[in-house]
């Protein structure tokens, strides 16, 4: 796999997000050898971690725009994998309603554009229709359209699944690397980082929100990048009989607008807001923010507002003008840049790595390796509709750790804590245990089972049980 001479790699991937883990393991697969290398501790790190985990149709881009193709195909990809991969998905389908005359005016031409972009089951529903299906909606509801291709996945578990699969198949994964400069040689470029320079013969930007900045370091300005802030709350599971299906706005041109969405994880999301900020790193939500959001909520669904609140966050889009998928290649450079990938980089980002991919082959790029087809790795169940370990005699016979409760809110077993803190792309802080196990994920926040989950963390990993006691999500 070694591309031979002071070349290392054959690819390296700046950003280990959801988009740069597809790319990687989808180039892995085709027999490049590929180094990943990411500022944060962890994959899905970034704007991965923090969204509102739907899996769309791409029924409202903007018909025969990259992001309509690329979201089309990469749903039915991403949803043949997580079936493959036992990740947690549900085909709840999603109801569009309007709330106003305006809106309700829309309503024909959003039925022609999912027609457009190939979703034909996506049709009107009368008003009457609209509260049979979901009784629990505020008095203001109007008429609606159907769309019983949106569904829910489980977010974490998709990055996850992309990097643990591409280190599987020999990709190098270098987290808590910044990039901090690029030079370009003639047999491929180097990567400076703080300690070390990284050779590849191609290069390929999935930096998400500094993706601009890593295009500026070879010398171009195809777009600039606004991080656009949306806020969430999530509710409690039960809230989960207040509807059946995602519940979406009637789309704006800045944004898919607040809904109220079920999760995979059996509770209630509840967002985002659309900010445009100049902060790159502020994922904080604010007094502001939440009144907004509450104040939605109880129009749509008004008994959402007597419900508890488990937790809030806020995630990042990597907004760029001009807008729309960003992808370019320059071959002169063996550089692709993968920018704009705002507001549906989970559901495409399959599709995306299969475009650069294409774009590669397009120059000619030629890897070291012989492609490869390993089945995805399988992944740990942590859907709330799937026989977690807690609840499987078969595992818990194997291996009684799987029968020892530690997180009693999401149903956390110790085996599942410790088999993160080992597994081939590990847990190495709190936020990765919680992504991977759902430990202290639930109504009480860690607030009973965080020292026991600090501890066992500790014990498995060496590391300190004070540089752990910091909980981000
Ligand atoms: C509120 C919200 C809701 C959303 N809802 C949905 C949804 O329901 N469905 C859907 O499909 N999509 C949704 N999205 C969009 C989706 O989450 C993103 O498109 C996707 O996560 C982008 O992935 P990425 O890999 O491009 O970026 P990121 O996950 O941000 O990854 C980029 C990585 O690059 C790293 N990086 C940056 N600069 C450097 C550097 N110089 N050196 C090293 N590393 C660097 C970062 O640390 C980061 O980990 C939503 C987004 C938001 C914010």
């Amino acid at each position: 796999m070694h591309p031979g001479g002071d070349v290392e790699f054959d690819v390296a991937v700046v950003g280990a997000g959801v988009v740069g883990c597809a790319i990687a393991r989808h180039l892995a697969r085709a027999g490049a050898s590929v180094v990943v290398l990411d500022r944060a501790v962890d994959v899905g790190d970034g704007t991965s971690k923090a969204n509102t985990a739907i899996l769309h149709t791409g029924f409202d881009t903007e018909p025969g725009s990259l992001e309509s193709q690329l979201v089309v195909r990469g749903r039915s990809l991403l949803a043949d994998y997580a079936a493959a991969a036992g990740i947690a998905v549900e085909p709840t389908g999603a109801l569009l309603v309007a709330w106003d005359d305006e809106q309700e005016a829309r309503l024909p031409s959003l039925v022609d554009k999912a027609a457009a972009n190939g979703c034909a089951d996506v049709v009107l529903v009368g008003a009457e229709e609209v509260r049979a299906r979901e009784p629990h909606l505020g008095p203001a509801a109007r008429s609606g359209v159907s769309v019983p291709g949106e569904w829910v996945i489980d977010p974490w578990s998709v990055t996850l699944a992309f990097a643990t699969e591409a280190v599987g198949i020999g990709t190098v994964l270098r987290l808590g690397t910044p990039v901090v400069g690029l030079d370009v040689g003639d047999e491929g470029l180097e990567v400076r980082t703080p300690d070390d320079v990284v050779r590849a013969r191609w290069l390929v930007n999935a930096a998400g929100l500094g993706a601009d900045r890593i295009d500026e370091m070879l010398g171009h300005r195809d777009f600039t990048v606004t991080p656009r802030r949306g806020q969430l709350i999530v509710f409690d599971k039960l809230a989960r009989r207040l509807l059946t299906r995602i519940l979406l706005p009637v789309p704006t041109a800045r944004s898919k607008g607040v809904l109220v969405s079920p999760t995979t994880w059996g509770n209630v999301l509840l967002g985002p807001t659309a900010e445009d900020l100049e902060d790159r790193t502020d994922t904080a939500t604010t007094a502001e923010g939440m009144a907004r959001l509450l104040a939605d909520g109880r129009r749509i669904l008004p008994d959402l507002g007597a419900e508890e609140v488990t937790a809030t966050y806020a995630g990042l889009r990597a907004a760029t003008e001009p807008g729309g998928y960003q992808i370019h290649i320059h071959g002169d450079q063996r550089f692709v840049s993968v920018g704009g990938i705002r507001s549906t980089g989970l559901t495409s980002a399959m599709a995306v790595a299969e475009h650069v991919a294409g774009l590669l082959d397009g120059a000619v790029a030629t890897w070291s390796g012989r492609p490869v087809a390993t089945p995805p790795p399988v992944m740990p169940p942590l859907g709330e509709r799937q026989v977690r370990p807690m609840r499987d005699p078969v595992r818990i016979a194997a291996d009684p750790a799987y029968g020892t409760a530690l997180c009693h809110c999401e149903q956390v077993s110790r085996g599942e804590v410790r088999d993160a803190c080992h597994a081939s792309v590990p847990a190495t802080d709190l936020g990765g245990v919680r992504r991977r196990t759902r430990a202290m994920n639930g109504r009480c926040q860690g607030f009973y089972c965080g020292a026991e989950v600090v501890a066992l963390v500790a014990a498995e990993t060496g590391t300190r049980a004070t540089t752990l006691t910091r909980v981000p999500r």
